[in-house]
């Protein structure tokens, strides 16, 4: 059996190409094309004829459950799954729909949890949208891209001071398993409150109770109301795994097209590759590096280069993206984190090893960096975080090397005494993201030495007594910051002050 030929010896040759006949509402003929499975098994479905099937369409079987056509080969059709259930066996029915996959876009999505076809995962009824969008659609031409210029704050200290991101940037999160890397992103959607920004949990691959977990943690904090869920569990069919984080660029797109903000977070990647390597051994594509296929690079660089700014005539909307990536045994050179590392805007790296010694969040400041979102910073920032990484790395150095129980001279001493003040000044628990001002407040009394000679475990308190001053004491600073303005030297001598008084006791704890 042929699948090429005319259309009429195709019909002919093909076992039951046509199933039926139907009429279209305008009174024409219209023919349908059919085919049967003949195996199924592991997330793919193999099926006889379908002759005019193109890549990428939707198929249905049984039970409107529905399958994507992939691999075209002359004998048969590898058909990835985004379903499965009874009635799908060797035998059954496989249908053209002539169409792609769409999900439904819109504000009806907010606040909901999906899975990647866009069908209700939260019992809140039907998805209120009056839009679909193709899950996969062409990246923005460069002429339509417009410069990074708006900060994307996540409220973490370390990464707003140190390696900052902006809108329409794509920065990538590393680290090995539980560093919290979910947790960082959490904490950054958490912060997008009132920031007009849209954000887009993808999860991928996800046991449903580390996702419970975060929706929760949404919740809790309010957060909702601006958040999307796709969620593709880890024993969903592969192909689920595979279509989600396309299924969630769509939905960001439609906000970026609107001259919104929006913000996708892929957690994580890592699954996807492994979900799409699977599907490609299945369909018997040749494996390359790590039996990955070779458009393994492809199919993420696609992804992720429709993530961008618009020109302000485009209305100037943005779609930042933060994929996630899992290491293995802090090895960054391995193939997939080296795809992203070279496809994204920069990386923030989490270690294992600070995450046990309790810096959190464990980022490694040496190893992170930050291609474009250092023009987008808030000036404010200069005043402390000029060269604080590079001083911070240096820092590290240092401290390895005083472990060797040389004897230090004094500026030695210094320097560390004010590496650890820094770097106590950076920790911050979980689900707390400050705004720019207090985050420079407490940077420039750490910076400006007030915390040299405190005890590592008081630093903690102290900036929570600069939080908690800050707002009586320089209320329009928050403005100030936010704006754009520089911090004049008279604005920095009195956040000093602040941190003075701070240090000297006057706030009052907060009753645990
Ligand atoms: P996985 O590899 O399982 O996905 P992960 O890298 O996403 O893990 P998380 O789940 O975010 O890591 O975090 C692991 C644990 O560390 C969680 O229990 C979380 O509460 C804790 N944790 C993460 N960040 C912080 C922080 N800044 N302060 C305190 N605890 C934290
Ligand atoms: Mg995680």
């Amino acid at each position: 059996m042929k699948r090429e030929g005319s259309l009429h010896t195709v019909f002919e040759e093909t076992l039951g190409a046509v199933d039926r006949i139907s009429r279209t509402p305008r009174g024409t003929l219209r023919a349908e094309e059919y085919g049967e499975v003949t195996s199924v098994g592991h997330g793919v479905a193999r099926v006889r004829g379908l002759p005019g099937v193109r890549s990428e369409e939707l198929v249905r079987f049984p039970n409107d459950l529905l399958g994507m056509a992939f691999n075209l080969e002359p004998e048969e059709v590898g058909v990835i799954l985004l379903d499965e259930g009874p009635g799908l066996a060797a035998g059954a029915t496989a249908r053209r729909t002539n169409r792609v996959l769409d999900v439904p876009v819109g504000e009806g999505l907010l606040g909901r949890v999906v899975d990647p076809a866009g069908r209700p995962l939260d019992n809140a009824g039907r998805i209120r949208s009056a839009a679909r969008a193709i899950i996969e659609s062409p990246a923005p031409a460069i002429i339509d891209r417009a410069p990074v210029t708006v900060p994307l704050s996540t409220g973490i200290k370390v990464v707003d001071a140190l390696i900052p991101i902006g809108r329409g940037q794509r920065e990538l999160i590393l680290g090995d398993r539980q560093t919290g890397k979910t947790g960082l992103v959490v904490d950054c959607m958490i912060n997008q409150k009132g920031k007009h920004m849209i954000c887009i949990y993808c999860a991928i691959g996800q046991r449903s109770s580390s996702v419970a977990k975060v929706i929760a943690d949404l919740r809790e904090h309010d957060a909702t109301s601006y958040c999307i869920v796709v969620f593709a569990p880890g024993d969903a069919p592969p192909g689920q795994l595979f279509i989600a984080p396309y299924a969630a660029m769509a939905m960001g797109e439609y906000f970026m097209r609107k001259g919104l903000d929006a913000l996708v977070v892929f957690d994580d990647l890592s699954q996807h590759a492994r979900a799409y390597r699977e599907l490609s051994l299945l369909l018997r594509r040749p494996p390359g590096r790590e039996s990955f296929p070779g458009d393994i690079f492809y199919i993420h660089s696609r992804l992720l280069e429709r993530s961008t700014h618009f020109r302000p005539e485009l209305g100037g909307g943005s779609l930042s993206a933060l994929p996630i990536i899992e290491t293995e045994e802090q090895n960054l050179a391995a193939y997939i984190p080296t795809n992203l590392i070279s496809i994204t805007d920069g990386q923030i790296y989490l270690t294992p090893t600070l995450f046990q010694k309790g810096v959190l969040p464990a980022v490694d400041v040496g190893t992170s960096v930050s291609r474009v979102g250092g023009k987008t910073q808030l000036p404010a920032y200069r005043a402390v975080a000029a060269d604080l990484k590079l001083s911070y790395s240096q820092f590290e150095e240092l401290e390895v090397f005083s472990r060797f129980g040389t004897r230090i001279d004094e500026h030695t001493r210094r320097t560390l005494a004010r590496g650890r003040a820094v770097r106590e000044a950076l920790k911050q628990p979980l689900y707390d993201p400050l705004p720019a001002a207090e985050q420079i407040a407490i940077l420039l009394a750490a910076t400006s030495g007030l915390f040299d000679d405190l005890p590592p475990e008081k630093v903690a308190a102290f900036s929570g007594g600069i939080r908690r001053l800050l707002p009586v004491e320089m209320p329009g600073i928050y403005d100030l910051v936010d704006s754009g303005k520089d911090l004049d030297a008279a604005s920095r001598e009195a956040l000093i002050a602040v941190a003075r008084k701070a240090l000297n006791g006057e706030w009052k704890p907060l009753k645990p």
